[in-house]
């Protein structure tokens, strides 16, 4: 925590729905790499650990199955964004009171309400707690109805008028920065067939841009307009690359991007890294390697082309993020 203005944790990485590859496609994973621990010339079951603790994370356990949920926490507060499956990993790690700020009070902001950003909000144990201060955000004008209408009988069991904790709603003005502590966050609008508000988050020197779920559609300065400040000089941009390049004209106003998209948006803003999510449910391992060496070759031919033409690229660190990653900013 010590020297960090914000660190980002990803509870969930998934788009669309929770997933996980079959129990027939790990067991072919898990035979890749028990092949690979033997052709690299070990023996001893004594190595299996360090062998695999070299590879990357992803590599060995996979990207995650949770949608997404996303944690980002600054030296006074802590903000929670979307309620993904992946909340209520995190509702289990404030449980087992690991998490600093355990009692609250806690802030969720709502991008938008599409299943995979609601589904894990009645996981969330806080709300059950006697007394707890839960705060939702959002932009959405109709915020309370929304998130009452999740724990509505027969979708789930406890209406939302039982729980115990104090729950309280705060609609946003659009692009106009709001603070919660040392945090400042703004709100700018995605590009998603259902409106999907963006979130800046500041804190410190530091800043993070959550841009999930969007097309990308805008790209243009231009065109982004007033939202283009989410974008700008970001330390941090989480970013939707649920599809392949060639695959977004087959889904054009489908609501997802590809990494080409935000790595052109990245490089012309100057944000110093990226993090691809909103996995599509199909993919598997392989997929995601074979996107990542996919948008390798195009970061590469993009640096190299603007060096050739004497334009100048900005360098920009990038990955495919997988739940449990943790950023310090
Ligand atoms: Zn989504
Ligand atoms: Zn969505």
């Amino acid at each position: 925590m010590a020297n960090s203005d914000l660190i980002v944790k990803f509870w969930g990485t998934r788009g669309s729905i929770p997933s996980s590859m079959q129990p027939g496609e790990w067991s072919r994973h898990f035979e890749a790499l028990i092949k690979g621990f033997f052709a690299s010339g070990h023996k001893d079951p004594s190595e299996v650990a360090a062998y695999l603790g070299k590879m990357e994370t992803p590599l060995v356990g996979g990207y995650g199955s949770s949608t997404t949920c996303v944690e980002v926490r600054s030296p006074r507060s802590q903000l929670i964004i979307d309620g993904g499956s992946g909340i209520r990993l995190l509702s289990e790690r404030i449980m087992s009171g690991a998490v600093a700020g355990g009692k609250g009070p806690f802030h969720i902001y709502m991008t938008h309400y599409h299943w995979d950003h609601v589904i894990g909000l009645p996981f969330f144990t806080p709300h059950f707690l006697p007394g707890v201060q839960v705060h939702y955000y959002a932009v959405h004008p109709e915020l309370e109805s929304l998130i009452r209408g999740i724990f509505k009988k027969p979708y789930f069991p406890v209406p939302f008028e039982s729980l115990p904790a104090n729950i309280k709603f705060h609609v946003l003005e659009p692009r106009k920065p709001f603070q919660i502590e040392d945090m400042t966050l703004t709100p700018y609008k995605l590009d998603h067939p259902d409106p999907c508000w963006g979130l800046r988050v500041e804190s410190g020197k530091a800043s993070y841009a959550h841009c999930v779920d969007t097309e990308g559609t805008r790209v243009s300065r231009e065109d982004m307009g007033e939202d283009l400040p989410l974008y700008q000089n970001a330390d941090l941009m989480y970013f939707d690359a649920q599809y392949t390049f060639p695959e977004l004209a087959d889904k054009a106003n489908w609501g997802h991007s590809a990494a080409q998209i935000g790595l052109d948006i990245a490089i012309r803003e100057e944000v110093k890294q990226v993090l691809f999510a909103h996995h599509d449910p199909g993919a598997s391992v392989q997929t995601i390697e074979e996107i990542r060496a996919q948008t390798r070759e195009y970061y590469n031919w993009r640096i190299q082309s603007a060096k050739d033409s004497g334009s100048g690229a900005s360098a920009v660190a990038w990955d495919f993020a997988h739940e449990g990653m943790e950023i310090h900013l």
